[in-house]
């Protein structure tokens, strides 16, 4: 079971924006957390850092077991656009990422997969065949195909209708409850965030470090529209109007969580 530790002390592009500065957190092992900012913050940056695709900063990234220090985990990455192959049909967007193991294994599998997600007699359809929504179940299918310790999703159900959100994030809960990959979920959406993980990461403004670091303590699956998503919601917006803009007052940062933690495990809607 592997531990990720982050730990940037900057991250400069080459025009000299100054992306992230003492940005540091752990994610368990089969940890969902959402990560929270504002547009511009350097989420996405985070992401592509964490998967490896830039290696450009100053300081470290790494995954423990124990005290043993390991090779970055098998990991699938779930981005804004579900990005399947067009001339390739479902079962061949699917294939494209087994590994010779799973792609031994019987199609019957990938039968009862599809049923899973929702898909079944979708195999052979092309990706402009399906609607937005059907795109993003063969992509959250093919992310956990896989198998991965490691999932990052950079905002994957931001341009879906409410409800097909909604369906889709039931889904990815169920995926999830199977077989807990530690999830990054990067999100705008307060709700989003509130509806999935175990622990929102919220970031400041540019160049970005952790503001407050959420646990939410609430048993899966969750709706948006559950009493106490809603009820933590509000009370994190009365308290700290400006969190989504990146800003929390430096004297509340220290009392923020043990405020909350009461409003999550009390179930009081106003921490006072
Ligand atoms: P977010 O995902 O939180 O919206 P990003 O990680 O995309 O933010 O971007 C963080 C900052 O880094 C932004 O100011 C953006 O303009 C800048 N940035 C992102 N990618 C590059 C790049 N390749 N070159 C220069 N600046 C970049």
């Amino acid at each position: 079971m592997t531990v990720l530790s982050v730990d940037i002390r900057k991250k400069i592009y080459a025009n000299d924006c100054c992306a992230i500065e003492n940005l540091a957190f752990k994610a368990q092992p089969g940890e969902f957390v959402a990560i929270v900012g504002p547009s511009g913050a350097g989420k996405t940056t985070l992401l592509n850092l964490i998967a490896g695709l830039d290696q450009e900063m100053q300081g470290s990234i790494t995954f423990h077991s124990g005290q043993e220090r390991r090779a970055s985990p098998r990991t699938s990455f779930m981005f804004q656009e579900p990005r399947l192959i067009p001339w390739l049909n479902v079962q061949q967007n699917l294939e494209l990422v087994l590994t010779p193991r799973l792609r031994a294994q019987p199609l019957v599998a990938l039968a009862d997969l599809l049923a899973l997600v929702g898909l079944s007699g979708c195999a052979a359809m092309f990706p402009g065949q399906l609607s937005g929504g059907m795109q993003r179940r063969v992509a959250l299918l093919r992310a956990f195909i896989i198998e991965p310790s490691l999932l990052l999703m950079d905002e994957p159900f931001q341009s879906l209708d409410a409800p097909t959100a909604e369906q889709l994030r039931v889904l990815l809960q169920a995926l999830w409850q199977r077989t807990h990959p530690t999830v990054l979920f990067v999100t705008h959406s307060l709700r989003e965030a509130i509806s999935l993980a175990d622990r929102i990461l919220f970031l400041s403004e540019r160049p970005s470090r952790v503001i407050l670091d959420l646990p939410i303590d609430l048993p899966h699956p969750r709706l948006i529209e559950d009493v106490p998503v809603q009820n933590l919601h509000e009370s994190l917006l009365r308290k700290h109007p400006q969190l989504l803009a990146g800003q929390i007052a430096p004297a509340s940062e220290r009392t923020a969580k043990a405020a909350f933690l009461r409003v999550i495990n009390g179930g009081v809607v106003d921490p006072g």
